[in-house]
């Protein structure tokens, strides 16, 4: 499925079969000697069928392609290189350098190590390195055509010029891109309007909530008109802004509020007492890959309270960390 949602600027929907995101948005915007697709997609055989499809019903042509990632994802990235033709792949700096440290075995194991100590059961992280598709269907490796951006950087085609604004958090090195003539921002997974985009913990990131939460009062200072995000459909930009700072203070609220009703907890139960939108009846039955991104998000919520000194992390005798006020 294929619609012009701009002067120039086509969304392709790229179905991802079983998550819950759905689709990944990517878009397409049709220059003078070039044209320019943003996000892609899983590397994986539906996400390449419907982005072949969609590239050739606007006849897009290899030679004239280039490819922009909003950040590093698998569901943005993973056919970044497949589909880029004779051009260039521009990410994010901050993504590009993290792409490449990720592949290091200390940093897989230190990740790793994390979620362990973090009370997240061993048998489970195993099968999340295997099924989880951010792992599974990602991009292979980058090479000498993956270009970094960094915050202001400029990319031109047709009428369009795209700044980068970089907004870390969702990502270490997550960017948006605005169109100041067209009042028109690319949101990737920075603002996504019906569903909250996934705040985990980055290895070697201190606080990502709180930077992310800064990117948001970056991001409320333009004046945009239309925002293209990088999953479901769009909606007022600023509104939207607000409500997402506010779904992040109430959330860190409840999170202070279950250190301190039951203290000592690790970060795994704290989770399981959150509270999800997921099908599931109770924490036992999530999807052990939701498990992970929501074990992920506490962790996020923690350091953000921590690092203001609102609670405090405890190693116990056997290596978990625990949590009181
Ligand atoms: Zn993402």
């Amino acid at each position: 499925m294929v619609d012009e949602v701009a002067k120039n600027v086509f969304r392709i929907d790229v179905e991802l079969p079983g998550n819950p995101l759905r689709a990944t948005n990517s878009y397409y915007i049709r220059g003078e000697d070039s044209d320019l697709l943003i996000d892609t997609g899983f590397r994986r055989e539906e996400c390449r069928k419907a982005l072949a499809e969609g590239l050739r019903i606007l006849g897009s042509r290899p030679e004239r392609r280039n490819v922009l990632c909003t950040h590093l994802h698998a569901d943005h990235s993973g056919l970044s290189k497949e589909f880029r033709g004779d051009g260039k792949v521009w990410m994010g700096a901050l993504d590009i350098r993290y792409f490449h440290e990720m592949r290091r075995l200390e940093h897989r194991l230190k990740t790793r190590e994390r979620f362990l100590s973090e009370g997240f059961p061993l048998e489970l992280l195993d099968i999340v390195y295997a099924v989880n598709p951010a792992f599974s269907q990602a991009l292979e490796s980058l090479d000498e055509r993956y270009l970094p951006l960094s915050d202001g950087d400029e990319i031109r085609v047709g009428d369009y010029t795209l700044k980068t604004v970089t907004v870390p958090g969702h990502t270490p090195g997550n960017c948006m891109f605005w169109a100041e003539k067209q009042k028109i921002m690319f949101t990737g997974d920075h603002i996504l309007f019906d569903i909250s985009p996934n705040i985990t913990q980055w290895y070697g990131m201190e606080d990502a909530l709180g930077s992310y939460l800064s990117g948001l009062r970056k991001a409320m200072k333009y004046p945009v008109e239309r925002a293209l995000p990088g999953h479901r459909a769009p909606g007022d930009y600023h509104a939207r802004i607000r409500e997402l700072l506010e779904h992040h203070a109430k959330r860190l609220r409840g999170t202070e509020e279950i250190v301190a009703e039951d203290p000592g907890m690790t970060a795994y139960e704290i989770a399981g007492r959150m509270k999800w939108k997921i099908r599931a009846r109770n924490w036992e039955e999530f999807p052990v890959t939701q498990k992970w991104f929501a074990v992920g998000e506490a962790m996020s919520h923690l350091d953000y309270l921590r690092t203001r000194g609102r609670i405090r992390r405890q190693k116990d005798a056997d290596g978990f960390l625990r949590y009181y006020r």
